[in-house]
This record gives structure tokens, sequence and C-alpha cells, in this order.
């Protein structure tokens, strides 16, 4: 059924007509990765997804959700089957390619939302290229990092990185026929340093990414044995509720032009 919030349902006409001032164009952007052994290749495009298609419903207005873009910077796990990875410098063009067309139908605040870990370089360059080349502001947030705290409250690991107890939790909540609960397991195989560890919502010192294979033999990074639809819900609302709070604010962002000194 069409929604208004959803950019690929517009057609033409509607999307000239529509009101671009306070408007923010929201970019879901994630990757197709081996998540363990228990989820789904697709865990991040289906989780950035849903937590954005919830955020924009909750706001309604001055709102609209772009199409995922489903492949990202996965280089690192290709020793494992499954993962489709773009070379980073197409990633980038291609990303800026998408959010630059939107800056030439008239749309200037543009918001990527990020599903997955590896993409944030690459989706920061893509920003600041669009950012110093058109009068639009672009804004890059990996939902997660919003529920800092939250997260640590309601989920028990130590580690929250990948395919564990949050992934595991939300994907749970979302469609727990897409999850092996037999088949899910606890595996933190990096070596733990004062300066670098592996973390979706806390960003270490010292930042390397290693190999997928060298620090994982399942695919895990953290516990997944400790995840449950349950908390997978309440995780899921406290994310929707930050991503939905972080969009209000970025609408009413105000937005000086730039003067040029030069005369
Ligand atoms: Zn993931």
């Amino acid at each position: 059924m069409k929604e208004a919030i959803l950019y690929a349902h517009l057609s033409w006409p509607e999307i000239r007509d529509l009101d671009k001032e306070n408007m923010v164009v929201v970019q879901p952007f994630a990757a197709i990765e081996d998540h363990g052994p228990h989820l789904p290749v697709e865990t991040d495009c289906l989780l950035i997804n849903a937590l954005c298609l919830a955020a924009a419903r909750k706001i309604k207005k001055n709102v609209l959700l772009m199409p995922l873009i489903p492949y990202g910077y996965v280089e690192h796990h290709m020793d494992f089957p499954g993962p489709i990875s773009i070379d980073g410098h197409h990633l980038i063009g291609y990303l800026a390619g998408a959010l630059k067309s939107l800056t030439r139908h008239g749309f200037r605040r543009l918001l990527v939302a990020n599903g997955h870990g590896s993409n944030r370089p690459f989706m920061d360059v893509a920003a600041r290229t669009v950012m110093d080349s058109t009068d639009a502001i672009v804004g890059c947030v990996t939902p997660y990092s919003l529920a800092k705290k939250e997260i640590k409250d309601i989920c028990e690991s130590q580690f929250i990185s990948h395919a564990e107890e949050l992934e595991t939790s939300l994907v749970l909540y979302l469609d727990e026929t897409l999850v092996d609960l037999a088949k899910r397991v606890k595996e933190i195989g990096f070596p733990i340093s004062k300066f670098h560890w592996r973390s979706l919502i806390d960003a270490p010192p010292l930042s390397f990414v290693d190999r997928w294979s060298r620090i994982s033999e399942s695919g895990v990074v953290g516990d997944a044995t400790l995840a449950s639809k349950e908390k997978g819900e309440k995780l899921f609302a406290v994310i929707v509720e930050r991503l939905a709070e972080l969009i209000e604010e970025f609408m009413h962002r105000e937005i000086k032009p730039n003067r040029d000194h030069h005369r």
C-alpha cells in the first residue's frame, strides 16, 4: 500500500511538489555478509531498514525514506561464504551519486543511516564530498551508537559487535523464523587489549579491522546465546526513539548560506 514517507512510492510530480525546506531524506545503507551460523546474510539490511522505517512512521511528516542500498564494504569477511563486497572507491562514488541526485531535485537535508560498521569511513567521505560540492547538509549515523547506554543496560554481554546478543535479539524480534536458535554461539576470538576491541557502539582508540577469519571461527564476535526476542523488542523501541529524535533535530537545524570572503 502506498506510503507518503517512501520515496520509491512517489511519482515525479509528487516529488517536484514536495515542500523540501525542512524535509529530511534518510538513506539506509548496509551490507550482505556472514552473521554466524544462526543469522541470515541480510541481517544488517533487515535491521537498518526496519529501524529507519519505524522512525519515519513515528515522525510521519517532513521525512522521506530512500530504498535501501544493500551492498557495502565487507572485504575483511570474504574468507566466509556469502558476503558481497564493493570496492571502497566505488562505494564512495555510488553513495555520493545517490545523495547528489537528491540535491539536484532540491533536497537539502540528507541523512545516511548505516547498519554496518565497516561502511563508516566510506560513508563519511561520500557525505563530505556531497557537503562540499552542493548546498545540502549531509549527516551520517550508525543508529546503534545513539543508544549506547540503553544497549549496555539491556544486553548482558561485554562486547556488542557482530551477530551477537544485540543483532540476534533484534532479528528475533523482527522475524524469528530467520534465526536458527540451536546454532547460536558465544565467540570472543579477538585479543583483548587496552586500546583495541570490536564494537558496533563504542569505537576503540586504536582502530584497525582485522580479517574476520583471524578473529572468529563461526563468524560471531560476541555472545549470541544471550539473545532473546524480549530484549530485541526493548532494543528496537529505544533505538527507533533515538533515531526519530535525531531526524527531528536534523529537520530543524539552521542552514546558513555560505559567504565568499574573497570579495
Ligand atoms: Zn551486522
